[in-house]
């Protein structure tokens, strides 16, 4: 490895000792981006990868709230704001119980190469809380979304911080948190949160983006190398907002979904996953996938990682970080599978993904492939800003042509360098080059 890279990838280590998942994504950017680091001697200088690697600010702070019961229960928040270089810090929100420093910064950091992808303005943040909203009433989830709000609106603003849903922040999380930063401002800033409801600002077609954006993305990819989605079979990790359209976009483009799961098991329906009804049980009743079984007596009820043992040609894991270890991939590829699409952020571990590239399985990277929901969020600014407000389909050609042109930015990036059909790097480096100029061109800050 380089020796600049090295040594800075030795100081975050010994900087974040204990932050895991967030040396695992700096390692994996910086791996890549050698060839591009190798031809400017200037960026050591410019310190522009010490910049690169260390939010530009990293709030924590308390969210106290009262239960059903009447306890009073405390969650710590957070919101970093990682880079502001080509737009105000955009990123999701994620109420989740294993949401620590790490998980932010690791998410925070990625959100800034995958932003700068999507060839839109805007920075890179993240944030969340380690709240669980699982199980939880109704009142339980306003006052704790009123509580979280009452710290963070201080940090943000349409201009300045923009967040959005992640895991466990869904449409209903949004719709308490703005209306709560409307109350505390006393004005409406309709671009200070995305994924709003279309009553008041929401955008057509931003619930549906991530999914079907990263099945806009697996098209490209697998037409670039001659292959196809119809006909094939695939099984997806997760039932929320991103597995569910990513199903949604599959079925329409000629594939059979085969499997799906949430985090305490996983279905398998041989004669394609009935959507449905997963929607009816994942986003109308908030329950288990298990309840498939009581319509579907046919389908299989299998524990969440079994999803990888199944027969398919695409793999589509929607569901959290480093949920396909090596020992997953060795599974899917001794069973023939052709491509990786990654929808949730950093799905594959360091060794997975090296050995899916190493046997020659496409793998569509998270900051590109994933990139659609945000970028429908920017779509939702701007109608925001115009108060006007575009048709499902006028928004769904906007998504689709992003995506387009996100992996063609993949793919000449990768080509550029000799790498192949190796989008992994490619995406790093397209976004890297972007962020690099940009950083050069304002000084140091
Ligand atoms: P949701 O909360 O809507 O759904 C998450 C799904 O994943 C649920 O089915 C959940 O199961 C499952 N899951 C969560 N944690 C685990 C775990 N530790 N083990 C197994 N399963 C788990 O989240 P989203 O669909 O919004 O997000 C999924 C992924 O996509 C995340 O990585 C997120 O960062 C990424 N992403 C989301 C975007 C968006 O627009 N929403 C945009 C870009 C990326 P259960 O219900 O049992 O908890």
């Amino acid at each position: 490895m380089n020796r600049y890279l090295e040594k800075v990838l030795n100081d975050v280590k010994a900087k974040n000792e204990h932050e895991t998942e967030y040396i695992q994504a700096v390692e994996e950017v910086l791996t890549t981006v050698e060839p591009v680091v190798e031809k400017h001697n200037e960026y050591e200088q410019l310190a522009l990868l010490e910049r690169m690697v260390e939010p530009e600010r990293l709030i924590t702070f308390r969210v106290p709230y009262v239960n059903d019961s009447g306890q009073t229960v405390v969650h710590r928040g957070y919101r970093v704001q990682f880079s502001s270089l080509i737009g105000p810090y955009k990123g999701g929100l994620r109420f989740h119980p294993s949401v620590n420093q790490s998980i932010m910064k690791f998410l925070g950091f990625e959100q800034i190469f995958k932003n700068a992808l999507t060839g839109l303005p805007i920075g890179g943040g993240k944030g969340g809380s380690d709240f669980d909203p699982k199980g939880k009433s109704d009142g339980e989830i306003m006052r704790f979304c009123q509580s979280f709000m009452t710290e963070l609106q201080r940090h943000i603003g349409q201009d300045i911080d923009v967040p959005a849903g992640d895991i466990g922040v869904g449409e209903r999380e949004i719709g308490y948190l703005f209306g709560q930063y409307k109350r505390i401002k006393n004005a409406y800033e309709g671009g200070v949160l995305t994924g709003k409801g279309l009553s008041y600002g929401g955008s057509l077609a931003r619930k549906e983006a991530t999914g079907y954006g990263l099945m806009y993305f697996m098209r490209e990819m697998l037409n670039a190398n001659g292959q196809s989605l119809e006909g094939k079979t695939a099984v997806i990790s997760g039932s929320g907002n991103v597995a569910i359209y990513a199903c949604q976009k599959a079925k329409e483009l000629g594939m059979k979904v085969i499997a799906m799961s949430d985090s305490q098991g996983c279905i398998y329906d041989e004669n394609g996953i009935d959507l449905e009804l997963i929607k009816q049980i994942k986003e109308v009743e908030r329950g288990r996938i298990s309840e498939y079984k009581k319509v579907h007596e046919n389908a299989q009820y299998l524990a969440s990682k079994d999803i990888w043992n199944i027969k398919a040609d695409i793999a589509l894991p929607c569901a959290t970080q480093n949920e396909i270890t090596l020992e997953d991939a060795q599974k899917l590829v001794a069973n023939g599978v052709i491509a990786i699409g990654e929808g949730a952020n950093m799905p594959c571990t360091k060794e997975a993904t090296e050995y899916f590239l190493a046997n020659n399985i496409l793998v569509a990277p998270a900051k590109a492939s994933n990139a659609g929901g945000v970028a429908t969020s920017a779509i939702e600014m701007s109608q925001n800003s115009m108060r006007y407000y575009l048709t499902f389909e006028e928004v769904d050609k906007k998504l689709e042509n992003i995506m387009i042109n996100i992996f063609q930015s993949c793919k000449t990036a990768s080509e550029e360098y000799g790498l192949g059909n190796n989008y992994v790097a490619g995406a790093n480096i397209a976004a890297f080059r972007k962020l690099a100029k940009a950083m050069k061109a304002q000084g140091i800050v």
